[in-house]
């Protein structure tokens, strides 16, 4: 008996580099069950929604899942999946390690950083007010009166929240994660300054939980200034700790830092329950054409070992992948240096060089 995972593949690329992903997991020789679970864009037709409940009961059954990335309208359309799958699941903390693998194209080397992004409210929480309707009007009127501050009558609004309990449960993760992982700091990221009752409460209660964490140094920066800091001194970080949407734009630029979307992984984590998947999206204009790095995947599913206790097999798994980048010959076009196709190596072929590289290790 092998370990019961839902496979959600997604759509655009998810596809792809799931079954590149499951390929090279199934290689460690650790067993899996995969409960395959189909969500997006792609199943609207058939169920009328792009979340339909299966996949929900079949995450709250395994209590571990690997997805794949799933696509989002802009503007119009349903509301994000993956959002939506976060707040059902209360999957709290998002983690996304960045780190260079020699070999990557990057401006630095040794880089070694992890975001922690609260991942179930802020700007993210859904609570938006469309222009021109009844409700957005009167909020509108209700601001006059109350603030005494004047907002266009042909204004959309997107709520802002953030609470303490959510910002105590994401900051002690930030810090216990610190501890486990014998990191030496973590950076409280805020825009205090302006935003003094959302951002200012971040600051104030994640600084209050700093103070049980004595053996774990703690500094905060205000989030223009780390975008700046981030791109000139990388190595000066370790630990970012982010509400939600500071979070999601740091973990670009995070995966910038380090070689690119290619190679950035992430978890969801809840109690009990967690869903691994790439920082990247579902890319659709490569979609079907076998030519995405499925490694951001495959480090997620290193991550999901690590978190199945499956410490060797990571290791095995997560040392294959580096071999590979390492040497440059067999990845694919985003890892090469003049981003030429023609030398590019599938995503199917990825998946096949780092089985080899797990087997000759
Ligand atoms: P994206 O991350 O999908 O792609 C941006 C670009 O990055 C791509 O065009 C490609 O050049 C590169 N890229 C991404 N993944 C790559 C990979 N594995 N290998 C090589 N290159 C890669 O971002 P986007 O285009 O802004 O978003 C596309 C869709 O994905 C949107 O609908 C968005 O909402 C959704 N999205 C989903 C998730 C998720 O499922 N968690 C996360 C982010 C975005």
């Amino acid at each position: 008996m092998g370990y019961k995972v839902t496979l959600i593949p997604g759509d655009g690329i998810g596809p792809e580099i799931s079954q590149a992903t499951k390929m090279v997991l199934e290689a460690t020789g650790v067993s899996f069950e995969w409960e395959t679970a189909l969500a997006g864009a792609e199943v609207m037709d058939r169920y009328a929604t792009p979340l339909p409940d299966a996949v929900l009961e079949s995450i709250r059954k395994n209590r571990v899942a690997l997805k794949g990335p799933i696509t989002t309208p802009v503007g119009s359309g349903f509301r994000s999946v993956n959002v939506a799958l976060r707040k059902e699941l209360n999957l709290y903390a998002c983690v996304r390690p960045c780190k260079t693998y020699p070999g990557v194209r990057s401006r630095y080397q040794d880089i070694d950083l992890v975001i922690i992004r609260e991942n179930t409210e802020d700007l993210y929480a859904g609570v938006e007010f469309e222009q021109g309707q009844e409700d957005t009007l009167k909020l509108i009127q209700f601001i006059g009166q109350t603030k005494g501050v004047k907002i266009g009558e042909d204004s959309g609004i997107s709520i802002k929240n953030i609470s303490i309990k959510a910002t105590e449960r994401i900051v002690h993760y930030a810090f216990r994660y610190a501890r486990e992982h014998n990191r030496r700091k973590v950076t409280i990221i805020h825009k205090a300054n302006i935003l003094k009752y959302s951002d200012g409460l971040f600051l104030k209660v994640g600084r209050q939980v700093a103070e049980q964490y004595p053996d774990i140094e703690v500094e905060d920066r205000i989030v223009d200034n780390i975008c700046m800091q981030l791109v000139q001194k990388p190595h000066l970080y370790d630990v970012l700790v982010l509400p939600n949407l500071y979070g999601d734009i740091i973990s670009d630029l995070g995966a910038g830092l380090v070689g690119g979307l290619g190679v950035a992984p992430g978890a969801n984590i809840g109690d009990g329950v967690a869903v691994f998947e790439p920082t990247h999206g579902s890319a659709p204009k490569y979609k079907g054409m076998n030519k995405v790095n499925p490694m951001a995947m495959m480090l997620s599913g290193v991550m999901m070992l690590r978190y199945l206790k499956e410490q060797e097999a990571a290791d095995r798994l997560e040392k294959a992948i580096a071999a590979v980048i390492r040497e440059g010959k067999r990845v694919t076009y985003d890892l090469l240096p003049d981003l030429d196709m023609n030398k590019a190596a599938s995503t199917i072929e990825v998946a096949e060089a780092v089985i080899e590289a797990m087997s000759s290790n």
